[in-house]
């Protein structure tokens, strides 16, 4: 995990020794962000540095899956964002350095999270004396975003979530022929799978999921449907859970041996199909199984 988050007391350390200031220094970490990309298909490593209210510093790289189409890529700055919510970043992120202008899709990404028009952005392919940092409103000026569709007070994205959900049964009676592994974790990742639901943004379609996935150690990672104002630059659960994957280890996908998606029964927006193909593609022997949720008030 370290590779991917760096402490506010080793940041302020690190900055000083330097001389220089917290934002001043996340530029010369982009490269150490890109070379944890994953990019089978392109081969282009993009890497984003985050610095959030908490003082603490994110990393997001670029992840792509060969044999999948390509909006199945998870971009830097998604990472970033997940990297952060996951990992109690805070409710802001008040910098952040990217190797590489962000493409459209991120500039709307990025627009669920609260205040993101004063978020500071440099762009590192350029010189890296005196970073020239400058608002996130400067390179997406007349955004569509929550405002235009929710009102003030839903949360957005690194807020508190809760939606109200609970498991509506127990699916893991149908279990046939699962490691004992598996058997001994599911309650854990149903629980799990349930908890990255109810933390889900998705105030759009009113479709929260989460999925838990298991690697071959027993180890759970839970990720949360982050969705967006423009539909098309959400990211799935199965994403944020495979962000929450590589920033605790890195291993390969093959690893990942168990999953449950936690999500409602009938749901105008279902998870269920992309995620199965998904991980039947990265990780064949994973079994992913299904829980149904009922809202409540
Ligand atoms: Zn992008």
């Amino acid at each position: 995990m370290a590779k991917f988050i760096i402490s506010a007391s080793e940041a302020e350390s690190m900055a000083k020794s330097r001389g220089i200031t917290v934002p001043q220094l996340l530029p010369s970490l982009v490269k150490s962000a890109q070379a944890l990309a994953r990019t089978p298909i392109s081969d282009f490593h993009v890497g984003a540095v985050g610095l959030s209210s908490n003082g603490r510093i994110f990393f997001g790289c670029n992840v792509e899956f060969p044999g999948l189409p390509l909006h199945h890529s998870i971009h830097a700055e998604q990472f970033l964002i997940t990297n952060v919510a996951a990992h109690g970043g805070g409710p802001k992120l008040l910098h952040m350095a990217v190797s590489a202008a962000p493409c459209g899709h991120c500039r709307q990404f990025l627009q669920e999270v609260r205040g993101v028009s004063d978020i500071q952005i440099v762009i590192t392919d350029q010189p890296l004396e005196n970073p020239d940092y400058k608002p996130i409103s400067s390179i997406l000026p007349d955004p569509f975003g929550p405002y235009d569709l929710l009102d003030q007070e839903t949360p957005l994205v690194l807020e508190k979530h809760n939606n109200q959900l609970l498991l509506k049964e127990d699916v893991s009676k149908v279990i046939n022929g699962h490691s004992e592994l598996v058997i001994k974790n599911i309650e854990n990742l149903k629980t799990e799978a349930l908890a990255a639901a109810r933390e889900s943004h998705a105030p759009y379609s009113g479709c929260p999921s989460g999925v838990a996935l298991m690697d071959c150690e027993g180890k759970v990672y839970k990720g949360s449907y982050v969705e967006s104002a423009a539909y098309n630059p959400s990211l799935m659960p199965v994403q944020a859970a495979l962000v929450a994957y590589m920033v605790a280890g890195n291993g390969g996908y093959e690893r990942i041996v168990a999953a449950v998606l936690a999500e409602t029964e009938g749901a105008m927006v279902r998870q269920e199909a992309t995620a199965r193909l998904m991980l039947n593609h990265i990780s064949p022997k994973c079994e992913l199984r299904v829980v149904h949720c009922v809202q409540f008030d």
